[in-house]
């Protein structure tokens, strides 16, 4: 449904630490080329002093003050599920929510997780063909846990997930088993990496290192040969050195801008009904992230 309407669209981002997204720009952005009246702003708990566990209530004022809809972010994605109408089966699936549309008529609040969505839509966008049967992923937190579902919806078969926390790449893995009980979920540690990157087809990175905060690289670059593709979520530089070391061992990339424009316009589709022009988000996120790189 176009829910392009005359009276202007009302988004927030709401979570702890959201003042330096570049969500609100990109929407902002992309609204205006579409025609659209759409302010987006960012709802940050720290700053007001709001409790996370509060969000059921933000999610009351927010209706109340006539926002259309939120995308919600660390640490609320798991909380807010409670306070919602319905949860779309992708959302329900993986048990965290990041966009909850209110219904402008009856204010029911539904919520769905576009992390997954975005992660799945830019992979296939970003590495075309690329054989995903056996994947490992490196980082069992928030995001990952979003990648590892899409791995799994996108067909991996066999989802070998790395931490530094091995317990909570374990409880990952077990969770997910129940989840996609087709699939095989193992959990390992950093030091099998040697032995599961030549056998698999891929590796998707989701931890923060490569970060302006936390530079380097996740494992030894040693490890990386041609067979393999890389992606890693990290979008802040968008040149990690894991894609550069990873270019050098001739393997195909991806790079973590592709997640973070389509979590982007996943969302805005499903707040306006329209669809955007993800090449043009993509292209302005990219020129967001030039001038500002060092932010988290
Ligand atoms: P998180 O804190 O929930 O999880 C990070 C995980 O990485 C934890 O399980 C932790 O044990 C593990 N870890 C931390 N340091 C490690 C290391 N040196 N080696 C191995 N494992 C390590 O964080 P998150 O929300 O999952 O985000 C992870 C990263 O993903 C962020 O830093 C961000 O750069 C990126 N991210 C990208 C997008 C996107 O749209 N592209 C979206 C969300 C997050």
């Amino acid at each position: 449904m176009d829910r392009r309407s005359p009276h202007p669209y009302l988004v927030g981002l709401v979570g702890t630490g959201v003042g330096p997204s570049l969500t609100p720009a990109l929407h902002m952005a992309e609204a205006r080329a579409q025609g659209l009246d759409y302010v987006y702003r960012t709802i940050d708990l720290d700053d007001l002093r709001v409790a996370p566990t509060r969000i059921g209530e933000v999610l009351a004022w927010a209706r109340a003050m006539g926002y259309d809809a939120l995308n919600i972010t660390h640490p609320c994605k798991q909380l807010v599920l409670e306070h919602l109408d319905e949860v779309d089966p992708v959302a329900a699936t993986l048990g965290a929510v990041n966009t909850v549309v209110f219904d402008r008529e009856t204010g029911r609040r539904s919520g769905f997780n576009t992390d997954t969505t975005g992660f799945a839509h830019g992979f296939r966008e970003g590495l075309p063909g690329a054989a995903v049967d056996s994947v490992v992923l490196v980082g069992a937190g928030g995001a990952g846990t979003a990648v590892a579902d899409a791995l799994l919806r996108l067909g991996t078969g066999h989802l070998t997930i790395v931490d530094l926390d091995v317990e909570r790449a374990g409880a990952l893995a077990r969770d997910l088993a129940a989840r996609h009980p087709l699939a095989q979920l193992d959990a390992s540690s950093f030091d099998k990496l040697s032995v599961l990157l030549p056998d698999s087809d891929g590796v998707v990175h989701a931890t923060p290192t490569g970060m302006a905060a936390h530079p380097g690289l996740p494992f030894p670059a040693d490890l990386l040969g041609p067979r393999l593709w890389v992606a890693d979520i990290v979008y802040r530089p968008l040149d990690t050195a894991l894609l550069k070391a990873a270019r050098a061992a001739g393997c195909r990339t991806l790079d973590g801008g592709h997640m973070a424009v389509y979590q982007a316009t996943d969302a805005f589709a499903l707040i306006t009904g329209i669809t955007p022009d993800a090449r043009r988000m993509s292209t302005h996120f990219r020129s967001l992230v030039a001038e500002r790189p060092e932010q988290p």
